[in-house]
């Protein structure tokens, strides 16, 4: 039987919409730092409305709100015991969503920060994390599993193993640091080849690096790989000298408590809805098939994504017409006063 995800896939681009965390540290329902979901317990009507804005503006996927919700992080802020039931909570808005739609779900996984390439002990605590994650994911009967993140492939590779032992579909993506390669050493290109050889569904990049300077990346990558790509930048103008948004410096700007914008201070930084409608169509011409945003991403970068794929999501009825503008305008409605006053504004 096919799967939903390969069903989807075989029928044009899957898009799917990240980026929950930043959202919500924005919106002041989680904190930058430890970044772990707390919201899904404390406010899940919100957790599910940013869901369905999400739909609303052309993504196919519902990704359940587990990033950062596994043991090591819930440990860090002292809440390990919530572990559970904010990963099933996560898991059952996610699901009634979808239902809402018709949209697939994912369920969520990500890199540890305890991964050690020469330490067998920490893979299996790694292992062990991951285990419990995809099996309340399996339990929930998502159609997928995003493991995502990773900056070091092995690590992916024990995520990969894990969802496939639960005999679930795996997208999994790395997060290619300012060195292009993964944390291990491997090309970009290389990495990619061997979790998709692996049997990752998808295969690719998520986060840390823009548009920008993410695109030539994936070049390597379809060059290396068969099979669907995946592509989710964070929506920041990162460029070739800081080519990820850690290492963005904002030199006009002496506020910055860091010294670096990253994370609370990135806005300046940020992508308009047409430099991630280039992106999108850019990724897809290279044969990119799984797109989205991640970190910073809001529902008009991901309404222009769907546009550039050709879609019309809910949310494009209201995509922009300057026509009826009192000043841009040109509608025969409009007051020539105005119009004539627009070179003033
Ligand atoms: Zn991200």
């Amino acid at each position: 039987m096919v799967s939903r995800l390969h069903d989807r896939l075989s029928t044009g681009p899957v898009i799917c919409a990240e980026g929950y965390l930043f959202e919500f540290e924005r919106r002041g329902y989680l904190q930058a730092g430890a970044f772990v979901p707390e919201v899904v317990l404390e406010e899940p009507q919100l957790v599910a409305q940013l869901h369905r804005e999400f739909v609303h503006a052309g993504s196919d996927v519902v990704e359940a709100f587990t990033y950062y919700a596994h043991r090591e992080k819930l440990a860090l802020i002292g809440r390990e015991e919530d572990l559970e039931a904010l990963n099933r909570q996560a898991l059952q808005i996610a699901n009634e969503v979808a239902a809402e739609h018709g949209s697939l779900v994912a369920g969520n996984i990500c890199n540890t920060n305890v991964f050690e390439p020469d330490d067998d002990d920490s893979q299996r605590i790694v292992r062990d994390m991951f285990v419990e994650q995809v099996s309340w994911a399996a339990e929930a009967g998502v159609d997928f599993v995003i493991a995502e993140t990773f900056s070091y492939a092995q690590e992916a590779l024990v995520a990969l193993e894990v969802i496939k032992e639960a005999g679930l579909d795996a997208v999994i993506t790395l997060a290619i640091h300012r060195h292009p390669e993964t944390r291990d050493g491997w090309s970009v290109g290389d990495a990619c080849r061997r979790i998709e050889e692996a049997g990752a569904d998808v295969v690719g990049l998520n986060c840390i690096r823009g548009p920008a300077t993410m695109l030539p990346l994936l070049e390597q990558v379809r060059a290396a790989c068969d099979g669907h790509l995946a592509a989710l930048p964070v929506p920041y103008r990162t460029t070739v000298a800081e080519p990820t948004f850690q290492s963005l410096t904002d030199p006009g700007c002496d506020l910055l408590p860091d010294g670096r914008p990253f994370p609370t201070a990135l806005d300046p930084f940020t992508c308009n809805r047409y430099e991630m409608g280039a992106f999108a169509k850019a990724a897809h011409d290279l044969g990119v098939t799984y797109l989205g945003v991640c970190c910073g991403a809001a529902p008009h970068h991901i309404r222009s994504v769907a546009e550039a794929l050709g879609r019309t999501p809910p949310a494009s009825r209201l995509s922009a017409d300057m026509s009826r503008h009192a000043f841009f305008g040109n509608d025969e409605r409009l007051r020539a006063r105005n119009q004539e006053f627009a070179g003033e504004l």
